[in-house]
């Protein structure tokens, strides 16, 4: 769907980014080559902790699919609507009429299907950065790289005393 081909800066080896559910990529801009494993930085990666999550990865249809759907539908209404005005049956123009409205639909439908998964998986990332974020040597490592890192995370936190006594 959203496929990135990116390429790593120490082996220059290529490889593709297909992001979980579609979205995003969202994640730990720090990553690992698959190739020659050593550490690179992403700024594409959203650290939902710092940056949010993108308010258009909670519609109904993911934005990678939206986009692929809306010049074919407009095609499909555009022939439709000329259809209607010539009052003529075409069945060439019928079956774009079909093609264009219905695979996007089809996509559409499955689509909204999966926005329960995508928001699952937002929730469940969203811990997940927030626990990266503790980190304070890994919220500085993010400012380094130009993130807009919350005061709050750069501060080296007390050692929380013992509650047990
Ligand atoms: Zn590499």
């Amino acid at each position: 769907m959203s496929v990135k081909k990116k390429t790593c800066p120490h082996c220059g080896a290529m490889f593709r980014l297909n992001p979980e559910q579609g979205i995003g990529p969202y994640g730990s801009p720090q990553r690992i080559c698959p190739d020659c494993k050593e550490t690179y930085y992403d700024r594409e990666y959203r650290e939902i902790a710092v940056n949010g999550i993108d308010p258009m990865d909670k519609w109904a249809v993911s934005p990678a699919v939206f986009k692929s759907c809306a010049i074919p539908m407009l095609l499909g209404i555009m022939i439709l609507g000329y259809m209607i005005v010539n009052a003529r049956f075409d069945v060439l123009q019928a079956i774009f009429v079909l093609m264009f409205l219905g695979f996007p639909s089809i996509m559409i439908v499955q689509d909204v299907k999966r926005r329960p998964a995508r928001l699952q998986y937002l929730k469940e990332e969203a811990a997940r950065s927030e626990e990266r974020l503790q980190d304070p040597q890994y919220a500085q490592m993010l400012k380094d790289l130009g993130y807009k890192v919350p005061e709050k995370y750069l501060v080296e936190k007390p050692i929380e005393k013992q509650e047990n006594a």
